[in-house]
């Protein structure tokens, strides 16, 4: 007889008995079954009970599947309903049902994507939807893929392969040498480059008080002719997709002018990079394949789970060294090692939701969910614009939608309340110098009637706000 302590034959015989797999299998579909009709936002409920989480570490084991149930019982209803048709914050998108399978199927497999040895599945999928994502999005063949959790991250990998090139260019190894000293790099992007840029290029040591802004257009689009002389010390850092406006930067003529002088065109395409996945949207991404290195996410636009972002790199060196790895029991496969292409050594498998998911939608299922987006954006645009009160401030190029009422104040409100009714869920952001509501469609559940119930609630919200206004 083996000896066991206690806990560990607890824990063979969860594993084994397969219990609380099929417990927590239980609340997934009751959730799934209800998270389609429910209120978006949790209740003031369910808020409340979340006071329960905080305690103490128990001092001992308890029961697994009493800790499933409560966390079953307090964590499902205080979650946001983002994976239905009606959340229209930030830009955060559903998941398609085949990759979220796939994700709970790697979750038994626990994989580490680190290294070919460590896990062959993984390393053989990144390599098949490194080849699938260069061909869809038309870029530069040998382009390399790092499967990262997000696009900050990828922004921080393609700044971090684009300083190593053209510092090397200058015979300078930062890998080996620093940045003390170092030739300096200018660094140009427009005025309404994504935060999350502007943190990689603080944390890569650039300086934001070197950032060469760019004036942008009245849709926050780079003005090309704006755009300073580039050189070899420079990287341009474009934008696919705003993320208020939803608008493309011109990229056909700034990687022209940035190939001429042998700069390097990072492009931020977090949710926007998606349209040059289809037909009719395509012609706004026109050019983007003559950049060097792009950052996409999966977990926007493409609906996988979170979290998944992936930077592209046409320049493959510059990326591996970027992000070079050395230990002496690093085992060089011939073989694709993930750990080569991303900052982190130990990954979980993400590229298995992200292959489910490309495997199920193909080349027109893709096109037809990306273009899906931006139709339902169009429709609410043209419902939102017919209810008095309210503006539509964008050219509704793709899937986000600003719209202002008559006063920032009012403005306010209406997100306030909107929130508070619960049928949809939307944010504010700010658009030149006003608040304004800001709706992204990014998910694929997102019907026409879903739409039609969102710009209700948008109707009843500024209704109740006038009528409050009035009798204050
Ligand atoms: C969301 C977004 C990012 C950041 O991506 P994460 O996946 O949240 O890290 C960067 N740029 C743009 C334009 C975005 O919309």
């Amino acid at each position: 007889m083996m000896h066991q302590t206690d806990l560990q034959s607890r824990m063979y015989d969860e594993m084994r008995s397969g219990r609380i797999f099929e417990q927590v299998q239980n609340y997934a579909l009751q959730y799934l079954n209800e998270v389609f009709d429910r209120h978006v936002f949790p209740t003031e409920e369910a808020l409340n009970h979340l006071k329960r989480f905080d305690e103490d570490l128990p001092e001992s084991s308890s029961e697994a599947d009493e800790v499933l149930a409560f966390l079953n019982q307090y964590g499902a209803p205080a979650t946001l309903a983002q994976v239905g048709g009606r959340y229209f914050g930030f830009v955060n998108g559903s998941v398609v049902p085949a990759g979220l399978a796939a994700k709970h199927l790697a979750t038994y497999w626990d994989q580490n994507s680190g290294m070919q040895v460590s896990s062959p599945i993984a390393s053989t999928l990144e390599t098949t939807v490194e080849k699938w994502l260069t061909q869809l999005f038309e870029l530069p063949d040998h382009t390399a893929a790092g499967f990262v959790s997000g696009t900050s991250t990828a922004n921080l990998c393609g700044l971090a392969a684009a300083r190593y090139r053209l510092l090397k260019k200058q015979n300078w190894d930062v890998n080996e040498q620093g940045l003390w000293g170092a030739p300096p790099l200018r660094i140009v992007t427009g005025k309404h480059a994504h935060s999350s840029l502007i943190k990689a290029i603080s944390l890569m040591g650039f300086g934001k008080n070197n950032i060469e802004w760019v004036e942008v257009d009245e849709q926050g689009r780079i003005i090309a002719e704006q755009v300073p002389e580039l050189d070899e010390y420079t990287i341009l850092a474009l934008q696919a997709g705003n993320v208020n406006s939803g608008a493309f930067d011109p990229f056909e003529p700034l990687c022209e002018k940035a190939r001429k002088s042998g700069a390097w065109v990072h492009i931020d395409g977090a949710f926007g990079l998606w349209a040059a996945a289809t037909e009719s949207l395509k012609h706004l991404t026109k050019g983007l394949s003559k950049a060097t290195s792009w950052a996409v996410d999966g977990h926007k636009t493409l609906n996988t789970p979170y979290d998944s972002g992936i930077i592209l790199c046409a320049d493959q060196e510059a990326l591996v060294s970027a992000l070079h790895f050395s230990a002496s029991y690093i085992l060089e496969s011939k073989e694709r090692d993930g750990l080569f292409y991303t900052p982190e050594m130990s990954r979980r498998a993400r590229i298995i939701e992200l292959w489910a998911t490309m495997k199920y939608l193909g080349r027109e299922g893709i096109d037809e969910m990306v273009s899906g987006l931006h139709e339902r954006a169009v429709q609410f645009a043209l419902s939102i614009q017919q209810v008095d009160g309210f503006l539509v401030l964008n050219e509704v190029v793709f899937n986000q939608v600003l719209v202002r009422c008559e006063s920032d104040e009012l403005t306010q409100r209406v997100i306030d309340r909107v929130q508070k009714l619960r049928e949809c869920w939307v944010g504010g952001s700010s658009w030149e110098g006003h608040k304004v509501i800001r709706i992204s469609v990014c998910s694929w559940a997102t019907t026409s009637e879903d739409i039609q119930r969102s710009v209700a609630s948008f109707e009843q919200a500024m209704r109740e706000e006038r009528l409050r206004g009035l009798l204050s």
